[in-house]
């Protein structure tokens, strides 16, 4: 069909691995991203899994070693310390640091435009107006909506997908290999290494640091431990900050309240293997995000598509988060070749990414229900293997 003009909003993994796919297939593309400057603040770790990386290593030709560590084992330690199971299967993790900076670098100078929050828009026959906080009005062909699990797009066009809290949340952190012993590091910097116990299981993996270094002794540990908080009061106030402010989704690093800090701390002490203890220890700071899900059944609406974490937001335990997100935008850039019109080529798209999402999310929750609630998670479960279609895929 067409080129068309397309507004992104939402300038993330999602975001921008979409417009530099819509862009490189010729449409004329701008990103609207709410930030005033560039993502930097995310420093966490990511299972990456291939549609995550497709793009900048199917068309950038990036080496993907550069920009992530492989690990070699899936490993669950006892209470004691003892290795449970130990299986060899090959992961990659990266940071989501690491992969929007390839990404902003491959998206070259389309243009990006920070500080730009959506605040409403006007769909007609022939196109949409975006309009931002700033007072830009963006006139476009097609709106793109990767504004994330909060997205105020879905909001207007779906009321009815309320997010739904999960009944915990990941306290996670990092800490440089290089500050734990040596040997500690060299055995945790090869596996996944998980540790399951009464409603709640840790799982600890390497990822790149800050700078995006992969090389052994400048790596960071990683750590991502799911804990149960009732809804109400006990999640609200693990949500108030050290300055008393009551966040929404998450307590970024140095902003979480120090009861609760120094709670997690004495809680990993006690109940942690002590190699997993000790990373939780080590961390400089610790940091919050609630696990949420959010549903859609629509993601094309006229001449205004959902996609990544705005239509569905999937639990973590398939690590296919972001894969997802680049899916929905390699599929939308092949709808949008192959169909004669718009609208076949929403519909077309949605119907994949709809069942996509929908498998997607119900396996995850399957998962985190049988961690943090039903205590049915046993090592070696081929089921718990990350992959975006289904596990290993
Ligand atoms: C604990 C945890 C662990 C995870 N682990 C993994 C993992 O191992 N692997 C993996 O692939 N995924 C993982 N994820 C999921 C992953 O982080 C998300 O799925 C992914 O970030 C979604 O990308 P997105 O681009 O759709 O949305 P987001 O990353 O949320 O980006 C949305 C963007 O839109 C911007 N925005 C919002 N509103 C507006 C507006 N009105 N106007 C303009 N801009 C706006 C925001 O500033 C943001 O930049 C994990 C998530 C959690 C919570």
């Amino acid at each position: 069909m067409d080129k068309l003009s397309i507004q992104v909003v939402g300038g993330s993994l999602g975001g921008l691995t979409t417009a530099c796919l819509l862009r490189d297939a010729g449409h004329d593309v701008t990103v609207f991203e709410r930030s005033s400057r560039e993502l930097e603040e995310r420093g966490a770790g990511i299972g990456f899994l291939p549609a995550t990386y497709r793009y900048l290593a199917d068309r950038k030709h990036i080496d993907v070693s550069q920009i992530s560590i492989a690990t070699d084992h899936i490993r669950y330690l006892g209470r004691d310390g003892s290795v449970l199971h130990d299986a060899e299967h090959r992961y990659l993790f990266s940071s989501w640091n690491t992969v929007y900076r390839q990404l902003l670098e491959a998206y070259e100078d389309g243009p990006y435009v920070l500080g730009h929050e959506l605040v409403d828009f006007a769909a007609d026959s022939r196109g949409v107006t975006g309009y931002y906080h700033c007072g830009t009005e963006h006139r476009s062909e097609l709106l793109v909506a990767a504004d994330g699990i909060g997205s105020m797009v879905r909001t207007r066009l779906q009321p009815s997908s309320e997010r739904s809290y999960g009944g915990y949340v990941a306290w996670r952190g990092m800490v440089p290999e290089a500050e734990l012993d040596a040997d500690l590091g060299l055995f945790l910097s090869d596996a996944i290494t998980y540790h399951v116990f009464a409603n709640s299981h840790i799982l600890v993996y390497p990822i790149p640091n800050a700078d995006g270094s992969v090389a052994p002794g400048d790596r960071l540990i990683n750590f991502v431990w799911y804990r149960n908080y009732l809804e109400g009061g006990d999640i609200d106030d693990l949500l108030t900050d050290c300055d008393g402010v009551k966040r929404d989704l998450s307590v970024p690093p140095g902003k979480v309240a120090s009861h609760h800090e120094a709670e997690a701390r004495a809680t990993a002490a006690a109940r942690l293997p002590s190699q997993l203890a000790d990373v939780v220890l080590a961390a400089e700071h610790l940091f919050i995000q609630t696990i949420y899900d959010i549903e859609v059944d629509q993601m094309a609406f006229g001449r205004v598509a959902l996609l990544g974490d705005a239509a569905f937001a999937v639990r973590p335990h398939a690590a296919a988060g972001t894969a997802k997100a680049a899916d929905d935008g390699w599929m939308l850039a092949e709808a949008l070749r192959t169909e004669a019109d718009l609208g076949q080529a929403l519909a077309t798209w949605e119907r994949t990414q709809l069942d996509l999402g929908r498998g997607l999310l119900a396996r995850t929750r399957d998962v985190g229900s049988r961690s943090q609630v039903s205590n049915t998670w046993h090592p070696g479960d081929p089921d718990l293997i990350f992959g975006l279609h289904r596990p290993g895929d």
